[in-house]
């Protein structure tokens, strides 16, 4: 199973990978991880990508469909791939398809995460995760529920996104708006586009996709 979760910045598409490989033991592909990875490392690309990403602008198509086919090259054939936040425009659209087809792989869904955009910023600029685990919480929407404690380790240090301030996310939606929006009908032609109200709760965004993927 290969599937696109599509979605504005802050739809829940993290959350809802997180608990996609959980369940169904799939690989989350995120090229938003693979980049800040590369930015923590100090890697040629990380070096590249970073001051991109501070503005909230899109980095060069051909950098992240080059860390997608490296990731899909290193899983095994049976397990599943979650896309998330990828592809972003067109010209990468046009890559995953050639890349899943040297990899003796198809896109079985599209899962469209809609959300009402005037919720997202304040969505986004709420959020922050465990500096240890990973694990993501919200403000607000999903503290973890003994306060400063990460309920899945324990850890007490957390931390936030730089690109998640209200000005770069304004950038953020535009660019969603502009370059990855006008993807969605050409995966709507092939019939493999499904939309899920992103603005439920996250149990019952993640039940809405498992019925879709049953
Ligand atoms: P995300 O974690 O998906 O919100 O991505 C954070 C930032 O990484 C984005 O604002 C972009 O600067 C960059 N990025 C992530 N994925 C892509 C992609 N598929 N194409 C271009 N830039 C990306």
């Amino acid at each position: 199973m290969n599937i696109i979760l599509l979605g504005p910045p802050g739809a829940g598409k993290g959350t809802q990978s997180a608990g996609l490989v959980e369940r169904h033991s799939m690989r989350q592909l995120s090229t938003g991880d693979m980049l800040r990875a590369a930015v923590k490392g100090g890697t040629p690309v990380g070096l590249k990508a970073k001051a991109v990403m501070d503005r909230g602008e899109l980095v060069s198509d051909e950098i992240v469909s080059e860390l997608i086919d490296a990731n899909l090259a290193a899983m095994d054939k049976g397990e599943g791939a979650i896309f998330d936040g990828y592809p972003r425009t067109a010209a990468q659209a046009e890559d995953l398809d050639r890349i899943l087809a040297k990899h003796g792989r198809s896109l079985d869904h599209v899962i469209e995460l809609g959300v009402d955009v005037d919720a997202l910023v304040e969505r986004i600029t709420g959020r922050f995760s465990c500096a240890k685990c990973g694990a993501l919480y919200h403000d607000t929407a999903n503290p973890p529920s003994k306060e400063g404690v990460c309920d899945v380790c324990g850890s007490t240090e957390f931390k936030r996104r730089p690109d998640d301030n209200e000005e770069t996310v304004r950038t953020r939606m535009d660019e969603y708006r502009a370059k990855t929006a006008p993807i969605l009908p050409g995966y709507e032609a092939r019939g493999i586009v499904t939309r899920v109200d992103g603005m439920a709760g996250i149990e019952e965004v993640a039940t809405a996709i498992d019925a879709i993927l049953a």
